[in-house]
């Protein structure tokens, strides 16, 4: 069995081709074409796993494609992908196309949800029940795996954690997907940053503003290599960052009860600064139960969506062939 994780992004398209027993067999990293269309989206991908079919002619081939946004999993149709700039479809049946040019019907599912699967088998090696992954970048996903099983909602949207509401929905800061108070806007780089400018404006002469005004265009890194100073402002950017996701993680832990979380994406690597704050959060929950045994760690493969697709897409070729 060999399994292809397609990840798709708004300006690279991710290959990865594993075996059975996990070991990346080949990887791939393309950009993403628009001058051509869905078509020539199609047929990309498409002949990347003929090629795949002919170098291992033996083999049953497992495809999974994971996506931004919104997906239909059933159907695998993308329906909505604001990081995806193709204009000339709506509503876009990837895996008919994709099956009709290949023969082989893939998976296409959200691409965080596909990530949490690669997780868990990963970091996890499939340890605890049930798990809550995290992804913090720009955006703020996630997955979760319930009683062992990918978790995928009834219509294959479940997981979309960076827009459950922390704050009023009228006056909380706004979000990259237009409504206000949702965690993302908290702990997402754009909400990060908003506050980094918030504090150097407040106090001009510190540490962290003098790196921001050094650098242009400055991302939150400043924020991270202000903390490794002892900049209280930066530590008081990363408090203020572990208490919000803190919050989302315990409203989670309360409807879930969960085992694990694991958090992962770019921001995770300033988990040093901001994990005492959300462990804080956690702790000072009046439901104690789901929070006594519950593990927060970090994850930091930098190619879990496509390696999570793979492993999905193996993962279920496998129980098909049981049932
Ligand atoms: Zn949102």
């Amino acid at each position: 069995m060999i399994g292809i994780g397609v990840d798709v992004g708004g300006t690279f398209v991710k290959f990865f081709v594993m075996n059975e027993r996990g070991e990346v067999v080949r990887k791939e990293k393309i950009e993403t074409d628009y001058t051509s269309g869905s078509v020539g989206f199609v047929s990309t991908v498409g002949d990347f796993i003929k090629n795949i079919q002919q170098e291992f002619p033996d083999q049953e081939i497992a495809v999974a494609v994971g996506a931004p946004g919104d997906v239909d999993n059933e159907k695998g149709i993308l329906r909505y992908n604001p990081n995806l700039k193709f204009t000339d479809v709506a509503d876009w049946p990837l895996a008919d196309q994709l099956e009709k040019y290949t023969n082989i019907r893939p998976v296409v599912a959200n691409d965080a949800t596909l990530a949490a699967w690669g997780v868990y088998e990963t970091d996890l090696k499939r340890q605890g029940k049930n798990v809550l992954v995290v992804t913090l970048g720009t955006g703020v996903g996630g997955g979760m795996i319930l009683n062992g099983e990918l978790y995928q909602g009834s219509h294959g949207t479940a997981g979309e954690i960076g827009h459950t509401k922390i704050a009023d929905i009228a006056s909380g800061p706004v979000c990259g997907c237009g409504a206000h108070g949702c965690l993302e806007a908290f702990v997402g780089t754009i909400g990060i940053k908003r506050r980094i400018l918030a504090s150097v404006e407040k106090n001009p002469s510190s540490i962290l503003a003098q790196l921001v005004q050094q650098t242009p265009n400055f991302k939150i890194e400043v924020a991270f290599r202000a903390a490794e100073q002892k900049c209280p402002e930066a530590l008081k950017i990363w408090e203020d960052t572990g208490h919000y996701l803190g919050i989302g993680i315990a409203n989670f832990a309360l409807i879930l009860d969960m085992d694990t979380v694991i958090l992962t994406g770019g921001v995770s690597g300033a988990a040093c600064y901001f994990m005492p704050a959300l462990k804080q959060v956690l702790s000072n929950q009046q439901i104690k139960t789901p929070f006594n045994h519950l593990t927060v760690i970090t994850s930091k493969n930098p190619d879990i969506g496509g390696v999570g697709a793979a492993m999905y897409a193996i993962n279920r070729a496998l129980r098909k062939q049981i049932q």
